[in-house]
């Protein structure tokens, strides 16, 4: 039988995968093993079934016998553990959700739904290397990718409005901490009908600007404000989220020439789920008709929503696609520069598609399962 071992398992993707996998009855079929840095001998999580003591995840000696890891414990882990027991001799599978080994020329970047054809022939060509990809790159292509797919973009922005939870989990604590102080200051003002709402106002701000408002993880406030910078910045101007829009989106694509992709990406303050809009000039004059079909038929989580303001407020929101698979994409239209020029939004979880799921659906690939 052969053995699985998972590590990272406790964080923010590794428990979303964790829950994803007892879901989808996944832990069957194999050996499970988990492994962290700080948990060694620690029971292992419950899984609805037995599995071995929570192993070291530095022992190269333990993750040498594994057939197949399946790591989100973050690039740090993988730069510092994948060299080493390649040095070894190891030569199993190699999942993981850090970006470390993205771009690798022996890794591809996985989202099934959109590359399935790149992961087989990549397994069949004895490639031991699958990478989940950037969280909104992933979500952009679930909504889209079939429009690349099929050779009908030229270019492409998107704009993102990407949640607190891609910083991590105590940014995401940040976020809250940040509204309920906002609240809590506001809230002799907010009980007043009477009162001014200039007042109101000044006093969001003055909360907001105090020295003692807590910004230690994302550096300024977001609740009420927004971060139009997310990661390291690269000597181009762009940043390093920015780029890989461009760099990711064509290598799991296996675009050569690449398409120019570019945009902005922002942090807002929604808890998990990132949105983007997107505008994209399409190689000839397509009919939205056929653009909504091909988009609505690309995949079973994509879902198109009318662009009406009911539906839209409704469906197309972090509030609504929160905690779920689904893909809407809406406010579908031509844009005025012509008719080659479209315009859309897209949401979507991404602890899910944006990161748990390609990582849990490789496994069955790898498994034989999917
Ligand atoms: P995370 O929540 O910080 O977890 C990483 C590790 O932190 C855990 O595996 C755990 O390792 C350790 N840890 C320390 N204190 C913990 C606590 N109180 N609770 C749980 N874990 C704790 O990281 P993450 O957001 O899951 O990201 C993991 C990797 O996935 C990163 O490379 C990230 O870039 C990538 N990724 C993240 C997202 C996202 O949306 N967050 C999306 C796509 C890819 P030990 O058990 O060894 O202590």
């Amino acid at each position: 039988m052969q053995k699985v071992a998972f590590v990272g398992y406790r964080g923010m993707v590794g428990s979303v995968l964790m829950e994803r996998m007892k879901a989808e009855k996944d832990f069957n079929g194999y050996e499970p093993f988990f492994a962290s840095t700080s948990q060694a001998g620690a029971k292992a999580p419950d899984i609805g079934r037995d599995a071995p003591p929570v192993a070291d995840a530095h022992d190269l000696d333990f993750l040498s016998e594994m057939d197949i890891i399946v790591t989100c414990q973050g690039s740090g882990y993988t730069q510092k553990v994948f060299p080493a027991l390649k040095q070894s001799g190891w030569n199993g599978y190699w999942i993981d959700a850090a970006s470390a080994l993205r771009m690798n020329d022996d890794s591809v970047i996985v989202l099934d739904p959109v590359n399935r054809d790149a992961i087989d022939k990549a397994i069949e060509s004895g490639i031991k290397n699958f990478i989940g990809g950037n969280c909104t790159v992933s979500l952009m292509l679930m909504a889209i990718g079939e429009l690349f797919r099929k050779g009908y973009v030229s270019w492409m922005t998107s704009m993102t409005y990407q949640a607190a939870s891609g910083a991590g989990a105590k940014n995401m604590r940040e976020l809250v901490s940040q509204m309920k102080k906002i609240g809590e200051q506001a809230g002799g003002l907010l009980s007043d009908p009477e009162a001014s709402i200039d007042e109101l106002d000044r006093n969001v701000l003055a909360t907001m600007t105090a020295t003692d408002f807590e910004t230690e993880n994302f550096g300024a406030p977001l609740a009420g404000s927004l971060l139009p910078w997310i990661d390291a910045g690269m000597e181009d101007g762009r940043t390093k989220e920015e780029w890989k829009g461009f760099a990711e989106t064509n290598k799991i694509l296996g675009n050569n020439p690449p398409i120019p992709i570019d945009g902005i990406c922002v942090r807002i303050g929604a808890m998990r789920c990132h949105s983007q809009a997107m505008t994209i000039k399409l190689t000839k004059d397509i009919p939205l008709e056929d653009i909504t079909q091909m988009i609505s038929g690309s995949n079973e989580w994509v879902e198109v929503i009318p662009n009406t303001k009911e539906r839209v407020i409704k469906e197309l929101t972090p509030a609504a696609v929160t905690g779920r698979l689904s893909i809407p994409v809406g406010r579908i239209r031509k844009l005025n520069m012509g008719g080659q020029y479209l315009g859309l939004f897209t949401v979507g979880d991404q602890l899910l598609w944006g990161a748990a799921e390609p990582v849990r659906r490789m496994l069955n690939i790898l498994l034989g399962k999917l």
